[in-house]
């Protein structure tokens, strides 16, 4: 080991290991750049896609299918896995061809088939497009230019807004039955809702052996005729006109407090799990920022075929509102790619 002896052989030796670690650290950030494995995207060069679409959900799955069988250069980005919604379904019984099947299943089936189509990039969440002459869109970890995008960005869960909700989320609150039920079996459990999802959560609870109240502030559900007689044939508990004015518990939730709307009287009811099934709100952030118009509720405004207020932006599946089923998001999937073929390619026999 070489030792300086006097000031200026030390000042030397410092200066030329500090130019060597620069030069190392220069080297890593250069390869890692090249192999795209820099955690910022900023020095990406975009890569570039007739569409772009976003969401790989049943809408956004079945756009790839068309886009690519159309001839279309497109990908898919979602920023968490393929499937969407319809992954926490317990049981799909109304999608023509699969008389009974989980919904995890199902998206499983149709993931793999848009796969032989299309890329879908899993864990790639949008986090900015910007409208010009193409749009141009930034992920957690990549870049893209596209001429057209298709938003099936589906929705979330609606929250309750009860005190002790947030508290206890994770804690005995839960928004997936079938990603929690198995925590609570033979355990008392409360179901908030009255729509189709409240009464599938509530189907499939009971058959794990959880005990379940449905609690719902109507005297009458919205849900499918089908479901509520599969409920009334298993005996399951029912409160109407009844709503959960807080959830109890500290550090796990051990009741609810309901209040009767019709009485008014309120009363605790010892619980473990509260199942929260009322309804959706559309992921439609990136709709505002684009400018789309949305109706009140949020959900991205279409046409017939799909088209927004926005020229080459189309949208389908949950946030886009309508029929919210399975079928109606893959229908307009379809739609929506079919209509971003004829608006980027505009063939002959659509010609007027
Ligand atoms: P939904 O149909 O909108 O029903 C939401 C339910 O929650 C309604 O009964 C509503 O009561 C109640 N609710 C809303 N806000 C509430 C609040 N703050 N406090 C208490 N209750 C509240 O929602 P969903 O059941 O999640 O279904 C969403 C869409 O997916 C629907 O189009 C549905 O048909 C579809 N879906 C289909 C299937 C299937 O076909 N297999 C399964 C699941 C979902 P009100 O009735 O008083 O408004």
């Amino acid at each position: 080991m070489y030792w300086p002896r006097s000031y200026h052989a030390w000042i030397s030796h410092c200066s030329y290991w500090v130019a060597q670690s620069l030069f190392i650290i220069l080297s890593i950030h250069v390869v890692m750049t090249i192999e795209g494995v820099s955690s910022d995207s900023s020095d990406i060069s975009p890569q570039e896609f007739d569409v772009v679409i976003i969401g790989a959900g049943p809408a956004g799955l079945a756009a790839g299918i068309y886009a690519k069988r159309a001839g279309l250069n497109c990908i898919i980005l979602e920023k968490g896995v393929p499937g969407g919604q319809v992954l926490t379904s317990p049981m799909i019984e109304n999608y023509p061809g699969f008389p009974e099947i989980e919904g995890m299943k199902l998206m499983d089936i149709m993931a793999e088939h848009a796969r032989r189509y299309v890329d879908i990039r899993e864990g790639e969440d949008v986090l900015r497009v910007r409208s010009g002459e193409r749009f141009q869109l930034s992920t957690t970890s990549s870049k893209y230019v596209s001429r057209a995008l298709i938003l099936a960005t589906g929705a979330t869960h609606r929250k309750l807004g009860a005190p002790g909700e947030d508290k206890l989320a994770g804690r005995g609150v839960s928004y997936c039955a079938t990603c929690d039920g198995f925590f609570y079996k033979t355990k008392e459990v409360v179901v908030i809702g009255g729509g189709n999802t409240a009464l599938t959560d509530a189907l499939y609870l009971h058959s794990i052996d959880c005990k379940v109240t449905i609690i719902h502030r109507r005297g009458s559900f919205r849900a499918d005729k089908h479901l509520q007689d599969s409920i009334a044939e298993r005996n399951i508990q029912m409160l109407f006109d009844t709503v959960v004015e807080e959830i109890l518990g500290e550090n796990g939730v051990t009741g609810v407090k309901l209040r009767d709307l019709k009485t008014g009287v309120t009363q605790d009811m010892v619980v473990s799990g509260v199942f929260v099934a009322i309804g959706e709100i559309p992921s439609s952030q990136l709709a505002s920022e684009l400018g789309l118009n949305q109706d009140p509720g949020g959900f991205i405004i279409v046409d017939q075929s799909f088209r927004t207020s926005v020229p080459f932006i189309y949208a389908a599946g949950d946030v886009s509102g309508g029929i919210r089923q399975i079928v109606a998001a893959v229908h307009g999937g379809a739609a929506a790619a079919l209509s971003c073929f004829e608006d980027l390619v505009n063939p002959y026999y659509r010609k007027t």
